[in-house]
């Protein structure tokens, strides 16, 4: 097979600004709005646009784009971005398409999932592991109707070509090129995440009551590190503002915790008494709990809904202990997000021991192996 190109959702508005240069359109600042179920653009309504570049060195900028949606990191800016530009409307609003190659679209990822000055392997782990999901939500299964990803961290982070400023995540993406990881001849479900805090989880724990056999629970002895260099490879400015994961602590009063849980869930519970865990994954993630109040009880699941119900934005992970004092609510817990499949802070640590990507890949993907498809 050749090589495939992705669709990605970029930015959703009433209004997008944008700047083009070298496309089948001249050279400049335009503009288009949704007006009257269209998008209307220079003066004429069009269903879609699309705009496809003349040369490599094309480019687009669009203004405003959201990143870190409802993440404590959440911020606008503008960005670059090579390939076709595509505009379609979504929810009465017009979205920003981007239609890039796989490998071009990779370069970006790695870079904006991580802060490039990691270990060549690490990254070549990661290249592999993204272009499989990627791979995945063109050919199998897209959690978006009208595009295969969106370039938020509801997929993968995608923030255009300003990202790429570092040789390492474009030599990872071309020592890999078109490298999957398949289990029994398909391609497989490569989650990840930030820190695992000392164990893997489950699939069946965060998602689907069906287990997978490369996505298992397992020591990982790697990612329990205060190494600043380590971390600051993986973790991006934004990121390193929230650094303490690995073991963390959320403290709530009584009140605190009861407002939290009516914003978010809106079940009228009154003055919550107890958070109790009913069953609990081998990492320590809680996979459901019970939450108890004056009016009123309820059992919320899983991983996530568990995470955002606890927070005004997430709870790290849902690997917590729930510990009373006075009328405080103290949720010790550890790891930074699902912690199903490859743990980034470890496979880095794991890179910046000289261990190679494929037994990185190894440790965390057990039975899978790579291959490559094109
Ligand atoms: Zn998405
Ligand atoms: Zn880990």
């Amino acid at each position: 097979m050749n090589k495939p190109d992705i669709t990605v959702g970029i930015l959703n508005s009433i209004r997008i600004e944008f700047h083009i240069c070298g496309y089948d359109l001249e050279d400049g600042n335009y503009n288009v709005e949704y007006s009257n179920g269209a998008i209307s653009f220079n003066g004429k309504t069009y269903e879609e646009l699309l705009f496809t570049p003349n040369n490599e060195g094309a480019y687009f900028t669009l203004n405003d784009v959201t990143i870190g949606i409802q993440f404590h990191w959440q911020r606008q800016e503008q960005q670059t971005f090579h390939g076709a530009l595509k505009f379609i409307i979504e929810n009465e609003k017009i979205t920003a398409v981007n239609i890039i190659s796989i490998e071009e679209y990779l370069k970006s990822v790695i870079s904006s999932e991580m802060n490039s000055n990691a270990s060549l392997d690490f990254l070549k782990s990661h290249a592999v592991i993204s272009r499989s999901w990627a791979y995945a939500r063109i050919f199998h299964y897209s959690h978006h109707s009208l595009y295969d990803v969106c370039a938020d961290d509801h997929c993968q982070r995608y923030q255009g070509i300003q990202r790429i400023t570092n040789d390492n995540a474009i030599k990872a993406v071309n020592e890999t090129y078109g490298e999957v990881l398949t289990y029994d001849n398909n391609v497989c479900d490569t989650r990840y995440s930030k820190c695992c805090g000392g164990k893997t989880e489950l699939f069946s724990t965060c998602w689907e009551d069906q287990d997978l056999p490369y996505l298992i629970c397992k020591d990982d002895p790697y990612c329990n590190t205060n190494d600043t260099k380590i971390l600051s490879q993986v973790l991006n400015k934004y990121d390193l503002e929230t650094m303490d994961f690995h073991d963390w602590e959320v403290k709530y009063s009584q009140e605190e915790l009861s407002e939290i849980v009516e914003n978010k869930l809106h079940m009228g519970l009154g003055i919550i008494t107890a958070l109790t865990p009913i069953e609990i994954g081998p990492s320590g993630r809680i996979k459901y709990l019970k939450i108890e109040g004056t009016n009123n009880s309820i059992t919320i699941g899983k991983e996530l809904e568990i995470r955002r119900a606890l927070s005004t934005s997430h709870l790290k992970s849902s690997a917590f202990k729930v510990e009373r004092s006075n009328d405080n609510f103290i949720l010790k817990g550890q790891g930074w997000g699902h912690g199903v499949g490859l743990c980034q802070i470890g496979a880095a640590v794991m890179g910046e021991k000289g261990i190679p990507y494929n037994e990185i890949l190894e440790f965390y993907y057990p039975h899978a192996i790579i291959t490559k498809l094109y």
